[in-house]
């Protein structure tokens, strides 16, 4: 089946099927796993989603990127078991913030963020694959924040996983370093390293593009990298717009985006079949992804901190993926600006502006935006958004400031919670814990501290895994 075969965007990697292309994560030329073709949604089907429960739309959006590998029945036990874990009912609820704008609440999983979206579903799925192949596999993840609790809530205690995260030290929140470092299984490794989630990221790659030892710790991936952290989370663009009436009526999406993998879900829902009329890059003031689409040169600048941390990202990964789509899937050309990254930090997207503009909107909030956004919102509704969720809000008013008969999704990212020194400094003060996670502030924390350095890594995690044994 041709929808179960994936190929890298660079080229120079094997064809993988659906089972080995999760396992692997990063292919190995360095490229990322898309599928070789797009399935497509009958209007139908799509129609169909009004009202089902949310594990039954991920089911209908997921199968047929498996290719068959996994069975319809085995999926319906995944994502069953995997939403099980959100506190909603209705999973990802909407919730209206005014005429015609509406929040899709996403953090209603264990640990606050959309990514248990992606995560619970992955960890089901990998434990599945690799118990019945019999192997054993090494988890390593760099997350700016979010990525590494959700992965270390997914894969605590996995009989054949091992999970290892590299969180930059000192730029994470307290609530988000609790959740990689407070839980006790033998299985999880949180390291803390000095340097940027940028360092952690680039520090996960060179392990990857390192054969042998990828192969002695049968390394795999769960960062957006793994075509399977963006395949649940096409779910809710799905599930949304046909609880606003798709597919008869179109609809727009804003996206708080960091490492492209929440938006480019948006962007293959729309090639699948959705009416979506526009598809917003809303960034912080880290504003790579809006500078490109406004030039057509993708160009790496210098990170700065801000109230939204896990949006503080100058290298979006899955832009790789869109790139390789947008550029008639031209792998060697991939390959030349992928280099020109490495050497000069930039490289130019083939078309320009306007071939980008095609595809998405952008635009960035600077702090002082997000803190009235929030104030604002909070006096004129009563509702709390977080920092990240501000980003997407502005974005999408700044693109359309009057009411439209084409109703706007703004993806609420996070609870927040998860940002209580944000929130702190910007309404006074922090929204209470939901009760299940009370227990996070007082356990102790268990983590290891070291250095920007992948030798360093590496050594660590020969000793301490089991794969690698
Ligand atoms: C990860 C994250 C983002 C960015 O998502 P990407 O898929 O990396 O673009 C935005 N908001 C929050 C709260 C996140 O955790």
């Amino acid at each position: 089946m041709s929808n179960g075969q994936y190929i890298s965007t660079r080229g120079e990697a094997p064809e993988l099927g659906f089972e080995d292309a999760v396992l692997a994560g990063l292919a190995r030329d360095g490229g990322l796993y898309v599928p070789k073709q797009w399935p497509t949604l009958s209007p139908d089907t799509i129609a169909s989603f009004a009202g089902r429960p949310f594990h039954e739309v991920a089911v209908e959006v997921i199968e047929p990127f498996t290719g068959g590998a996994v069975s319809r029945a085995e999926l319906t036990a995944i994502a069953k078991d995997a939403y099980a874990s959100f506190d909603h009912p209705a999973v990802t609820p909407l919730v209206q913030l005014e005429p015609g704008r509406f929040v899709l609440e996403l953090f209603h999983g264990p640990t606050l963020a959309f990514k248990d979206v992606a995560m619970q579903f992955l960890s089901r799925l990998m434990d599945l694959i690799l118990a019945k192949r019999n192997q054993r596999a090494t988890i390593v993840c760099a997350t700016s924040g979010d990525t590494g609790g959700a992965a270390v809530e997914a894969f605590r205690g996995a009989d054949n996983v091992d999970i290892v995260v590299l969180f930059p030290d000192g730029r994470v929140s307290d609530v988000q370093r609790r959740m990689m470092t407070t839980p006790t299984e033998a299985n999880v490794h949180a390291l803390a390293i000095d340097g940027t989630f940028d360092d952690c990221q680039a520090l996960v790659k060179a392990m990857f593009n390192d054969h042998r030892f990828r192969d002695e710790v049968a390394l795999s991936g769960v960062n957006s990298i793994n075509w399977a952290r963006v395949a649940p989370q096409i779910t809710y663009y799905f599930a949304a717009a046909a609880a606003l009436g798709a597919p008869h009526r179109k609809v727009s999406f804003s996206v708080p985006t960091g490492n492209f993998g929440d938006i480019f879900a948006g962007y293959v829902a729309k090639r699948m079949g959705l009416g979506i009329e526009r598809l917003t890059v809303a960034s912080n003031s880290n504003d790579i992804l809006p500078r490109t689409m406004a030039t057509g040169t993708y160009e790496k600048r210098g990170v700065v901190a801000t109230s939204s941390p896990s949006m503080d990202i100058q290298v979006s990964s899955n832009f790789e993926r869109y790139l390789f789509e947008t550029q008639s899937r031209d792998a060697a050309l991939i390959r030349s600006q992928m280099a020109s990254l490495g050497q000069s930090g930039r490289f130019e997207v083939r078309g320009g502006p306007a071939r980008l503009a095609e595809d998405f909107a952008a635009e960035s909030a600077s702090e002082s935006e997000v803190a009235e956004c929030i104030r604002e919102t909070r006096a004129a509704t009563g509702y709390l958004l977080e920092p990240h969720t501000a980003c997407g809000l502005i974005a999408s008013r700044k693109r359309q400031s009057a009411p439209s008969t084409i109703p706007e999704v703004v993806l609420a990212t996070a609870h927040p919670a998860k940002f209580a020194e944000a929130m702190t400094d910007i309404v006074g003060a922090s929204a209470p814990l939901p009760a299940r996670l009370s227990h996070l502030l007082t356990e102790q924390e268990r983590v290891t501290q070291l250095n920007n350095d992948v030798v360093e890594v590496q050594n660590y995690i020969r000793t301490t895994t089991r794969a690698a044994r």
